[in-house]
């Protein structure tokens, strides 16, 4: 607890970064919570919420501005969720993610000596998003509103141009909003459930130059659809028109189903030698540039020789999972969503990739019960679990089954930390750790790690 009071007023330095981008300081060992704030900088600030363990302060005064901070190139980054970093110089940013994920190994995993690859950075930290959703709505003056949500709100940011999305987005936005105003459409509102445009969806193939849009729409039926394909098929690598039903009172983004409009309900990527298609509803991961960096050195640590059995638990539409099928004897890759299982066998089918088999299932009861049943065998495992990690019941069914290698790639310090703590504590050792920035201005890191007997 802390002598610290509602509205006192006190002198701190920043020193850390939370997770929605706010800076961490103490005063007199106490943590405070300082949104506007930057590592390094020294400000006056005044207590707005104590609790036990922390509070939260509001800016009053900057007294030495951090050198970290920068001016954004975005206008709008300070109120759009989208970025949480973009006022820190870039280096910073990437110097905090490696910190962030050697403090976690430390502090939560225990482990004091292990090697430390540098961070990869982004040359280019801009318009890397191959994926953008954009929701529709009215400004107060009773414009149209397309965008993003404010921080952890639902009010709409109204944007032009996203310095983080793929540069087309720019156009299609444009376009869609003239077909908007001209046609009337009405966007839709939450509050009242009614109006019919809900979301812009955009997907690019980074290495293909193809582009998709999908309407979410609170209904089967869009109007004036000729002129919409006749205005977006302007649009330079327009490949794929579709809207999504979504006539549900919720949150979540997209219905389940796809209207095509024009073109291919699909487009296609490459991620290096690798051909993947991607629909409206696929998972694919968003930094494609990034990305094949995360592959490469999840193939380099897997160290596959030609003649290795390598299961990919969490393997979603199988992207990992062909990567290494081209150095693996033979690849398994299990996931849980049937869909994306369905796209990893398309994926695996138009790559003329014979030696990779997927299953659907959740990797704590596949791998067990193929391991009871059948004696399967690894020599390598890779695991890409969502943010809470790993269940305990399958490391004990990895540890049996005793790999040469464990490749674990993940999208929280913090769990991967808690993972690999009860791995080492069995029969494996800490080989190498490596952090990759996929998301380049907000305050995720994804990591690599290899482990091995
Ligand atoms: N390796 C893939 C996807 C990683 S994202 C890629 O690089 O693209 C994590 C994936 O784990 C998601 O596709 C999610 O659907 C899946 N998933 C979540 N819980 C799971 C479980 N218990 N068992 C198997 N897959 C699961």
């Amino acid at each position: 607890m802390s002598s610290l009071k509602k509205n006192d007023q006190v002198e701190i330095t920043i020193d850390d970064i939370g997770s929605d981008g706010e800076g961490i300081g103490k005063y007199e060992g106490y943590t405070l919570f300082v949104k506007d704030t930057v590592m390094g900088d020294t400000a006056l600030v005044q207590v707005m919420k104590t609790g036990k363990t922390y509070g939260y302060a509001r800016l009053v005064k900057l007294i030495r501005p951090s050198s970290f901070r920068v001016d954004p190139v975005c206008p709008i980054a300070a109120k759009c969720g989208g970025c949480q970093l973009q006022h820190v110089d870039y280096q910073k940013q990437l110097e905090y993610k490696e910190n962030k994920v050697r403090n976690c190994l430390t502090r939560i995993g225990g482990f004091t000596e292990f090697e430390m690859e540098p961070i990869i950075g982004m040359e280019e930290p801009y318009y890397y998003r191959n994926k953008s959703q954009f929701p529709v709505g009215r400004n107060k003056d009773g414009s149209v509103a397309i965008g993003f949500y404010a921080g952890r709100t639902h009010s709409i940011i109204d944007t032009q141009h996203c310095y983080i999305g793929a540069k087309v987005n720019t156009d299609i936005i444009s376009c869609l909003r003239t077909f908007i105003e001209k046609y009337h459409i009405e966007p839709y509102d939450e509050k009242s459930h009614k109006g019919l445009l809900r979301h812009i969806l955009t997907r690019v193939g980074y290495s293909t130059g193809e582009v998709m849009v999908c309407l979410v729409i609170n209904g089967t039926k869009f109007p004036h659809t000729e002129e919409l394909i006749y205005e977006l098929k302007k649009i330079p690598g327009m490949k794929s028109i579709c809207l999504n039903v979504n006539k549900e009172k919720t949150n979540v983004i997209l219905g389940q189903t796809i209207l095509p409009l024009w073109g291919e309900p699909y487009i296609t990527d490459r991620i290096g030698d690798i051909q993947y298609r991607i629909s409206p509803l696929s998972f694919y991961q968003v930094n494609p540039v990034q990305t094949k960096k995360l592959y490469d050195i999840a193939l380099d640590y897997a160290d596959l020789h030609g003649e290795e059995t390598v299961w990919d638990l969490y393997c979603g539409i199988g992207t990992i999972s062909l990567f290494l099928a081209q150095k693996a004897k033979y690849v398994y890759g299990v996931e849980i969503i049937p869909e994306a299982i369905e796209d990893a066998k398309k994926n695996a089918a138009i790559n003329a990739i014979s030696n990779a088999e997927f299953m659907v299932g959740a990797a704590e009861d596949v791998l067990p019960r193929k391991y009871t049943e059948e004696n399967i065998h690894a020599d390598v495992i890779v695991v890409d679990p969502p943010r809470k990690g790993c269940e305990q019941s399958l490391l004990d069914t990895i540890l049996s089954m005793s790999p040469r290698r464990i490749v674990y790639v993940s999208c929280d310090p913090a769990t991967l930390a808690r993972d690999l703590k009860y791995l080492c504590e069995k029969d494996y050792r800490l080989v190498k750790v490596r952090a990759v920035d996929q998301f380049s201005h907000s305050t995720h890191v994804e990591t690599v790690v290899l482990m091995s007997k």
